[in-house]
Order: C-alpha cells, then structure tokens, then sequence
C-alpha cells in the first residue's frame, strides 16, 4: 500500500468485521484508487474472512492472476466515452447470480462518473435492494457528478493528494536515478499526482515536453508555422496534455515575476490562464481540435507581443466556434 494511503487503509482494516454493501472511493488520477479498491476486493475475498487478505489462499491466488470468478472490474470499453447500460446490466445479472466460490461477490466500478443517466439507474436499483454477500466499491475522479441517490448508499472513503515532500520522498526511493529536478517538475506537470508523476518520468514524457518547448521557440524565431506545430501536438498520445503544458508555462511566468522578480509582470498571463482552463474543457466536449489547439498556439503567439491587448485575443474572439458543426 502506497505511503500516502495508510491513512485510509487502516480505516479500512477497521469496518472489515461491519462491511457496507456499497462504498465510495473519492479522490484525484494518480494516487491510487484503483489499487485501493483492488486491495479491498481482495481483503473482502480472501477465505480468511474478517482478516485482510492473506495472500497464501486459493481465493487471494485467484484474485492475484485476475482470475477471480466473483470479482467484476467494470470500466469504460476501448473507444467508449461512458459505462454504458448494457454494461450494468452484464454486471446486475451476476450479481444477482450465485456466488462460484460460496462467499462475497465485489464489483469494482472505475470512475463512477463514466455512467451515463441510464446506467446510473440501472445501478440504484442493484444499490437499493442489494444481493446478499455482494459489496459494490466505486471510485470517483469527479464525486460531483455522482446523482445524490446514488452518493447516500455508499459509505464514502476520502482521499487527498498528498504533500509535495512525501511524495518526492516516495518517488526518489522508486527512481533513484532521477535528479531532484526532474522530480520536482514531474510532480508538477502532474497536479502533485505521485503515480502519474512516475510514469511521466518512466516514459520520458519530459521529452515530449522539451519538444513542445522547442516547438513555440522555432514559432518565435519564424522557422516553424502554428499548423506544423499543432500538427505535431496531435499525435502526441493525448494531445490534450499540451494544455497543461501552457497552463504551467502561465504559471511559472506569474512566479518568475511576483515571487521571484526575475522579469516584469504582465497581466495578460492570467488572462491566457483562464483561457486554457476554458480550452481544456471544450476539449472534452466534441470540439474541433486541430481549430482549438491552433487558436490555443495562436493566443500564446500574441501573448509575445509588446503592448498585447487582450480584447484582441483570437481564443476568446473565435470562442464558441470549436464545437463541430459550428460554422467559422
Ligand atoms: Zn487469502
């Protein structure tokens, strides 16, 4: 169990001998949940009941080799945006089954916030009048979007990020060949995200990073067109981190001028923050998003030149028109 989680595990270890049918695990990407949620899938199976799991049992065996007959993992299919009814529907049917190995079934339902209206109903139902020996654990990026109905039937598990210290504690133990630096930025690009921050890190995302840097430098000096640049953006695996990347460009730029003084302040900075925040949340809906990122590029662009006036901004003059089937 992750450092940061102990917290919420030994909270855990103390319901075992009053389990709730449903529990809720609400918290950010990155620290953990699904892991979580795991383990006390797990603890729930293991034969030796009331204990937490003991790793030596058929039933912790099973469950290591994801072979668990009573276990169901439920998430967003390939491709799929939403959990979707036929889905809980799949899920209802074994629930409402007989159990295979004659105790506990557990379904783990991934980002609850997945489930379209439908299937949210589909699953109150499961919640209201719960099979016997079956206990329902979801996890939660956005417990906002979670119906009240479905909230109050769950027993809720908070969870925080935890502090920038601890988790570049963890993270040096884990990568021990990475510098300080590197670890301070990853944890940054990543919302303080200790999990994500690794895999940035293992993956070498800083390149991709260090790429989108050289990106704006050679739009800047005229050897590169924001067409080649968002062209570029868009293959990377999930382009949408490039709003991130300008969000931290905004705020080091902030920091640099007030906390550090190292250049004059502009407050068009904020404007262009606030700007990205909007851009992002356009991304997720069905926006056109080669006409986004180049009206993204080209707002940063402007935000260059001496004397920029905001009301000028392209982002916010062209606003609107990202979504498809909106003229231009
Ligand atoms: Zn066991």
């Amino acid at each position: 169990m992750y450092p940061w989680l102990k917290k919420q595990y030994l909270q855990w270890q103390q319901q075992l001998n009053r389990l709730s049918h449903a529990y809720l695990l609400a918290g950010v990407d990155g620290i953990g949940l699904t892991d979580f949620a795991q383990q006390m899938s797990k603890d729930i199976l293991c034969k030796k009941t009331g204990l937490l799991a003991c790793n030596d049992c058929s039933a912790c065996n099973l469950f290591s080799k994801n072979n668990h007959p009573d276990f169901f993992h439920l998430t967003t299919l390939e491709n799929k945006k939403e959990i979707s009814i036929d889905q809980v529907r799949e899920l209802n049917k074994k629930l409402f089954a007989t159990s295979h190995q004659g105790g506990y079934k557990v379904a783990l339902i991934e980002l609850a916030e997945k489930l379209n209206i439908s299937s949210f109903n589909a699953l109150l139902k499961t919640l209201e009048e719960p099979p016997a020996q079956t206990i329902i654990i979801l996890t939660s990026y956005q417990k906002g979007r979670i119906p009240a109905t479905i909230l109050s039937r769950c027993r809720k598990i908070d969870f925080t990020t935890p502090t920038l210290i601890d988790s570049i504690n963890w993270l040096q133990q884990n990568l021990p060949q990475a510098d300080q630096a590197l670890l301070k930025k990853s944890l940054r690009v990543n919302w303080l995200a200790p999990l994500n921050a690794k895999q940035w890190i293992e993956t070498k995302q800083f390149i991709q990073e260090k790429d989108w840097q050289d990106g704006l430098k050679s739009l800047l000096e005229s050897r590169s067109s924001v067409a080649q640049l968002v062209a570029k953006w868009l293959k990377y695996e999930t382009p949408e981190v490039v709003f991130d990347y300008f969000y931290l460009w905004s705020i080091a730029r902030v920091r640099a001028a007030q906390y550090q003084r190292r250049i004059e302040f502009n407050p068009n900075w904020f404007v262009f923050q606030k700007m990205i925040l909007q851009a992002r949340s356009i991304w997720q809906q069905n926006a056109n998003k080669e006409l986004l990122l180049e009206a993204v590029c080209l707002a940063w662009q402007q935000h260059q030149l001496p004397n920029f006036n905001p009301q000028s901004n392209l982002f916010i003059i062209l606003k609107g028109n990202f979504i498809r089937g909106t003229n231009i």
